[in-house]
């Protein structure tokens, strides 16, 4: 079970060995371990090994990896697979990250097989779904979140959904400054946490379902006060020590 909100840092393709462990010496002095919370790194592959020895006597920073192979093993070169980032440590996958989607070419039936994998190896997927802007214009958003969702959790068993994470990150907020409004994010969050009921009943309540997209030390509490807004996925404000402790204590009132 995920203590909510669940913060998540998704480094991409930043913060080598080094400074990854610089960052987190930075980090932890400035993050009080939260039972209420939980905190995950999503750190580059060259640099988990890094973290997760700088986070060794931190048990409540979970650590994750930001994309494995649809396969177990072979001749893939550069590519990880779910196994491996289990047996490195990772507890937590990211799946379909939009930037694996229209960067890389990654399709829904690949983020299927990719949660199938990382369930299998005993891993928590957090399936990323989001329309971009001629999506949105068009009036896609709604269908388009949704075929994402159903397609990527088709291949595991109910069980398996419900210890899932999703992340809505609209394509257009990502990397940009634009952000959705804590109003807009619930609109779409109101969409798939219906969606996750329907598919595995009640308990799909308590599916986590985060926001993504431009979020910030300054709208972070916003966000996490939206409705079904169970958390936030960050790229670039959770590159910086203090940026990412103050979102990792958004919205707790001084002195708590
Ligand atoms: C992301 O990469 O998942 C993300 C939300 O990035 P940013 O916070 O930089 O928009």
């Amino acid at each position: 079970m995920h203590q909510r909100p669940v913060l998540a840092a998704n480094w991409k393709m930043n913060l080598g060995p080094s400074a990854a462990t610089a960052f987190v010496r930075a980090f932890l002095p400035l993050h009080a371990a939260r039972d209420e919370r939980t905190v995950i790194f999503f750190p580059p592959a060259i640099s988990f090994a890094a973290v997760h020895a700088a986070t060794r006597a931190r048990p409540d920073i979970r650590l994750g990896v930001q994309n494995v192979h649809t396969d177990e093993k072979g001749a893939f070169t550069g590519e990880t697979s779910a196994g491996m980032a289990a047996d490195a440590g990772a507890s937590y996958v990211l799946v379909g990250h939009s930037e694996r989607r229209h960067v890389f070419g990654e399709t829904e039936a690949e983020s299927a097989r990719k949660c199938a994998r990382v369930v299998e190896h005993g891993l928590i997927p957090v399936l990323c779904v989001g329309e971009t802007i001629e999506q949105r214009e068009r009036g896609e958003t709604e269908s388009v979140v949704l075929h994402q969702l159903r397609t990527g959790l088709s291949a595991l068993t109910h069980e398996a959904v419900r210890e899932a994470i999703i992340a809505y990150e609209p394509v257009w907020a990502i990397g940009t400054g634009r952000t959705a409004t804590p109003d807009d994010a619930a609109a779409v969050h109101r969409v798939i946490r219906a969606a996750l009921v329907r598919l595995v009943g009640e308990s799909g309540a308590t599916i986590p379902i985060l926001y993504g997209g431009s979020v910030t030390p300054a709208n972070a509490a916003a966000l996490l006060a939206a409705d079904q807004v169970d958390g936030v996925l960050v790229g670039g404000a959770s590159l910086d020590a203090a940026n990412w402790a103050a979102i990792c204590a958004a919205g707790i009132e001084p002195g708590n």
